[in-house]
């Protein structure tokens, strides 16, 4: 029986991949990898076999349940097999439902944490998601949950939070922005929509909660995370040479 490792691939930049994942993709057999996954973390796979079960919303996807039964699978055939999944496996990845579908079949795994979109996004920033005296509280959160799931009062998060990482959250810009400023959050909390981090197609938008909407349809198709909170307030006057452009483009 082989091992299972559940990798995290960071946020998409190639070298923000840990020594160990990189170790691990070298002596893997097979490797079922998601879609945000680069073409050269894969690459680092020579003598795997890949196999694509991305999710992103609105396209097809490979039923979660299917991939666990292959991973349990492919490791009753195979030594080393590696579930790689954007960012880091325990956040947002299902990683919990592969845990336990290994767990049933009594096979071995392990999980190597992965560089996640908020500390990339911070990064991209120029930020820390905390500072010493006014922000100790970072909220990792989703307002996406799937049909049949316990309801999730993710604006109540946030409200609690000094700083909130929303995930998968630009698609739902108009609730997420109507939703806080009804439940008592000031309009101009600063705010900030980083997409692609870590990547050259990178794009920061500055703005406040109130300018939400606007900000999500001037975003492009990438995948793109919302920080929200006062330790953003400067960053906006500080640019970055990405929303010089930004600004450039505005004013064309
Ligand atoms: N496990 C991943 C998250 C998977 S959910 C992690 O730890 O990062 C997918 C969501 O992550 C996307 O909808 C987006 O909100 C965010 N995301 C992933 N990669 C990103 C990137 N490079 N830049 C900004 N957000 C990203």
């Amino acid at each position: 029986m082989g091992k299972v490792y559940l990798v995290g691939a960071g946020p998409g930049a190639p070298d923000l991949l840990t020594l160990r994942a990189s170790e691990i993709l070298k002596r893997a057999d097979v490797v079922f990898y998601d879609a945000l996954v680069h073409p050269q973390t894969l690459a680092l796979a020579a003598r795997a076999e890949r196999i694509a079960v991305g999710k992103r919303s609105g396209r097809h996807s490979t039923a979660q349940k299917f991939i666990n039964k292959r991973l349990v699978d492919a490791a009753r055939d195979h030594k080393v097999v590696v579930r790689l999944k954007g960012g880091d496996p325990t956040l947002f990845g299902r990683a919990q439902e592969e845990i336990d579908a290994l767990r049933a079949a009594g096979i071995a795994f392990e999980i190597v944490p992965g560089v996640t979109a908020a500390t990339a996004s911070a990064a991209e920033l120029g930020v820390s998601l905390t500072r010493r005296g006014f922000a100790r509280h970072v909220v990792f959160v989703t307002p996406r949950a799937a049909k049949g799931e316990r309801e999730n009062d993710w604006a109540a998060s946030v409200l609690a939070a000094d700083t909130a990482v929303i995930y998968m959250g630009a698609g739902l810009a108009e609730t997420i922005s109507a939703e806080l400023i009804r439940r008592g959050k000031r309009r101009d909390t600063p705010l900030a929509l980083v997409e692609s981090a870590s990547l050259p197609e990178r794009r920061v938008l500055h703005g406040t909660l109130a300018d939400l909407p606007e900000l999500a349809r001037r975003a492009g198709p990438g995948p793109a995370v919302l920080l929200l909170g006062e330790v953003l307030r400067d960053a906006a006057a500080r640019p970055t040479a990405i929303n010089e452009i930004e600004a450039f483009l505005k004013r064309a």
